[in-house]
């Protein structure tokens, strides 16, 4: 479905929902009743959030410049060994 816009010469602009290709030159006034004419907008084309481009550019450029790592990067290393023995006893996630 598509939202098409239309403008009354008395009323001002409505909404129409057809199927895509289905818009017709003319619908009848909401409000009235009068044949208006159909406006050609711009599609409505949601911008992408900033930090879900960024993210998007970096999948994009990993599958062909992957980034090269010399080490474990620190948050997935496994956490240092306690000093206290009574943590041993602790149950294991
Ligand atoms: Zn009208």
């Amino acid at each position: 479905m598509a939202t098409y816009q239309y403008r009354c010469a008395g009323c001002g602009p409505f909404d129409v929902t057809r199927p895509i290709g289905q818009a017709r030159p003319e619908e009848p006034c909401e409000a009235c009743g009068h044949p208006s004419r159909r406006l050609f907008t711009s599609p409505m084309v949601i911008r992408t959030p900033a930090a879900l481009a960024r993210a998007l550019q970096a999948q994009e450029a990993s599958a062909y410049e992957p980034r090269v790592v010399d080490e474990v990067p620190a948050s997935r290393r496994a956490p240092a060994r306690s000093a206290d023995p009574r943590h041993a006893l602790l149950p294991k996630p």
